[in-house]
């Protein structure tokens, strides 16, 4: 098979990232009050909101996506009022416990894992309560499992006081989101996944609803604190020292991006899930997120074949030079996931699939 030399990622984050995006990050570094980081800031700031698909802003933030978790609830639900956490999967739980860890008042609407939300559930929810703000997860990755953000989008939107808060992490630059079009407030991402970037970055598109909310709530903290952020957008800055080696790799990989263009970029997720999934059912392996909502950027493989995911994992490392997924939390082992996320190829791919055949066929 091909020699390879290093490991490369074949991880539902953090993804495998390109050499020239490595290398963008080695230029020299410069101070972030100056005008050479003003003006990177605002080329970021033009590229970000055409690949989130809004006129308004796009925060950046030294952190992982976990922080804008943090940053969404604190900036935009009052003490006194409630918030609505869809969950159903590893990450949606965990938004919900740190929303909980704020000391905010959280309900959950559960549904199985590998179940996808439906916007009359939502509706059903928002008819009996009132909430601040309605948590979604538009690709969850434990499980495989895109949620309808539109169709819950405009049920949420109908609830004149519940904003909209969707966590895009894994699903931003890999399948279709349209933040203003979708009457979204926040939708936050990390790098390390879709946008094949290095972690340590993260990146939230912010309406003028939430700011306009969080001016209205006391105890934002700071780090993640909208406003402070917005103070210094305005003059193309951050409060604090940002991860400027990130924000190069960034820049760069949006011109890659934006050349290849953002619906073609779903469109090659969309492919490799379908390869994906023919692979799987040929083998006899089950998909375990629910039909019709199988997310183009991961493919959570239901271990009906009982393979020993470790071992597959030792095998492709040794044999093949990748680094494999072994499943996640509760049921990891009883499926595994393969990313077909950022810059992967189809070639790349089908070097994975050849090399888990020849482990099938030992
Ligand atoms: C990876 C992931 C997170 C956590 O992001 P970090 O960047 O690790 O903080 C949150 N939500 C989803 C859906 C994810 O896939």
């Amino acid at each position: 098979m091909t020699q390879v030399d290093h490991t490369r990622l074949f991880l539902p984050g953090p993804v495998e990232v390109r050499r020239e995006i490595l290398q963008a990050q080695t230029a020299w570094m410069i101070g972030h009050r100056s005008a050479e980081f003003a003006d990177l800031f605002a080329r970021l700031q033009d590229k970000l909101k055409r690949a989130f698909f809004t006129e308004s802003r796009v925060y950046i933030s030294g952190s992982s996506g976990s922080g804008l978790w943090e940053g969404a609830v604190r900036c935009g639900i009052r003490d006194e009022r409630k918030v609505l956490h869809l969950t159903g999967g590893a990450f949606s739980e965990r938004w919900a416990q740190i929303s909980a860890a704020n000391g905010k008042r959280v309900d959950c609407l559960s549904v199985p894992w590998g179940r996808a939300h439906s916007a009359e559930m939502v509706a059903e929810a928002l008819d009996n309560k009132r909430y601040d703000a309605v948590c979604a997860v538009h690709n969850e990755t434990s499980t495989g499992v895109t949620n309808p953000i539109r169709a819950i989008g405009e049920v949420v939107n109908q609830h004149e006081d519940t904003l909209y808060f969707v966590d895009t992490v894994s699903g931003f630059l890999g399948t279709e989101l349209r933040v203003d079009d979708w009457g979204i407030d926040i939708a936050l991402t990390s790098s390390q996944k879709a946008f094949a970037l290095p972690p340590g970055i993260a990146f939230a598109a912010v309406s003028d609803r939430l700011l306009e909310r969080a001016r209205s709530i006391t105890s934002r903290g700071y780090y993640f604190d909208f406003l402070t952020l917005e103070k210094s957008l305005l003059k193309n800055n951050t409060p604090a020292t940002p991860p400027v080696a990130l924000m190069y790799a960034a820049d760069s990989q949006l011109d890659t991006i934006l050349a290849e263009g953002i619906e073609a970029r779903w469109a090659r997720h969309r492919a490799l899930r379908d390869a994906t999934h023919s692979w799987a059912r040929s083998r006899g392996f089950g998909l375990y997120a629910q039909e019709g909502y199988r997310s183009d950027t991961v493919t959570t493989i239901e271990n009906t074949l009982g393979i020993d995911v470790s071992a597959l994992d030792a095998f492709m490392r040794r044999e093949a030079g990748f680094a494999m997924d072994k499943g996640y939390g509760k049921i990891k082992g009883a499926t595994f996931r393969l990313p077909h996320m950022g810059d992967v190829t189809r070639a790349m791919l089908d070097e994975v699939l050849r090399g888990i055949d020849a482990f099938l066929a030992r």
